[in-house]
């Protein structure tokens, strides 16, 4: 175990070890930390469905007719009619052939990459990937290349180097990036797959009900429809419950429920589960009116900042860094809104690079603009103090 202890005690003199902090009740747009009422700006679940009434009761629900556990693997008799519906719910969505539904986010991409590469491939991977893009990428025996973010020229140069050299070439990005709310450049993506072609994969992990119409993602954004080969979403974010998905042709599901390993080796998702995530996809069906709220609010609370003179850096999503630089400065702002009733994650080296630490706020449909405004306010004060805003 000292080895672990030395490890820990390096990340207390950084000033980087952390306690988890605690939430009392449900994910609101107030959450109740330690006994105090707090503003919370750092959730995924943007459109507020994860306390949600329909989506509770539909889950109650699916407890009294399918049980709490679905009982074994997909791949086994874990496969009740409601996991095969909700496949179905998600494909006509997404205007795709097929989807296949699994118990994270992460597991799409730790199952999905390594079942559609082989030894004789060539992944690229553009550099600012989510962490379980990077894994499911290492759990493949194809080769790897970087571009750098969002660099088409890069991107092309990799394409033009080294495609003659693999079998099938795949390229992977986010649709939009964690860390600065950035959007993939996915038209002239798909462009230079066809003409190289390769096949293209993109994580919508934070585009799936937050862009295009009513939550399509990001490939409806870009009116892409039916021509990016795998597309990824959470089940855990915008739709506020827990799992994930591959969106794609027929054949690639019937490839991934027979190599896709997360559906092969771990149970399926829990059935009330899949009946909230069901009624999540049946409000975004009905109506558009949780993504319109969710942008009204983003776009407000981006125009605040900037009139306070805030740095948002590229953000073009709800995802709203606030650019601050130092580390150990970052940390501090994050620790002091957190005293004063906002919660904003800090974000620092290794996750962003060094420099360019920020706190990153996410807006959601919850959130009033009074709520908002007063956040801003209290972290104009705050930043004023610290030399961080004029
Ligand atoms: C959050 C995230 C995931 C993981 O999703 P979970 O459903 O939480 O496991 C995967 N990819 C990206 C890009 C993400 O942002």
């Amino acid at each position: 175990m000292s080895t672990i202890d030395n490890k820990i005690q390096q990340l207390k003199d950084l000033g980087i070890y952390r306690e988890l902090p605690i939430n009392q009740g449900p994910c609101d747009a107030i959450i109740n930390f330690n006994g105090k009422d707090i503003i919370n700006l750092s959730s995924n679940n943007y459109l507020g469905f994860a306390n949600h009434p329909r989506l509770k009761k539909a889950a109650k629900e699916a407890i009294d007719k399918y049980g709490v556990g679905a009982g074994a693997v997909r791949t086994i008799v874990g496969n009740m009619d409601i996991h095969e519906k909700l496949d179905d719910v998600i494909a006509k969505f997404k205007h795709e052939e097929a989807a296949t539904v699994f118990q994270a986010g992460f597991l799409c991409n730790s199952g999905a990459i390594q079942a559609i590469t082989d030894k004789d491939d060539l992944i690229i991977s553009d550099e600012l990937n989510h962490a379980s893009i990077i894994d499911g990428v290492r759990l493949s025996k194809a080769a790897r290349a970087v571009y750098k973010h969002s660099d088409m020229a890069d991107l092309e140069k990799i394409l033009i180097e080294k495609r003659n050299q693999y079998k099938d070439v795949l390229i992977i990005t986010d649709g939009v990036f964690s860390m600065d709310g950035d959007i993939a450049k996915l038209p002239e993506i798909v462009k230079l797959a066809k003409k190289y072609k390769a096949m293209t994969y993109v994580d919508d992990a934070h585009g799936s009900g937050v862009l295009g119409k009513s939550g399509r993602g990001t490939v409806d954004h870009f009116g892409l429809n039916g021509q990016v080969d795998f597309i990824i979403g959470t089940l855990s974010k915008a739709i506020g419950v827990v799992g994930g998905y591959v969106c794609g042709s027929k054949s690639s599901r019937d490839w991934l429920l027979h190599r896709g390993r997360p559906l092969l080796f771990s149970t399926a998702m829990m059935p009330a589960a899949v009946a909230a995530i069901i009624e999540a996809f049946k409000m975004l069906e009905e109506s558009s009116e949780y993504t319109d709220k969710l942008w009204e609010n983003a776009k407000y609370f981006k125009d605040e900042l900037v009139k306070k003179g805030f740095d948002i850096g590229k953000s073009q999503t709800p995802i709203t860094p606030i650019m601050v630089g130092d580390e150990a400065k970052t940390m501090r702002f994050s620790k002091e809104l957190l005293n004063r009733g906002v919660y904003v994650s800090g974000i620092v080296f290794p996750t962003v690079p060094v420099g360019l630490g920020r706190v990153r706020c996410m807006v959601s449909a919850l959130h009033t603009k009074e709520m908002l405004k007063k956040a801003v306010e209290i972290m104009y004060l705050t930043a004023k103090e610290m030399d961080i805003v004029q």
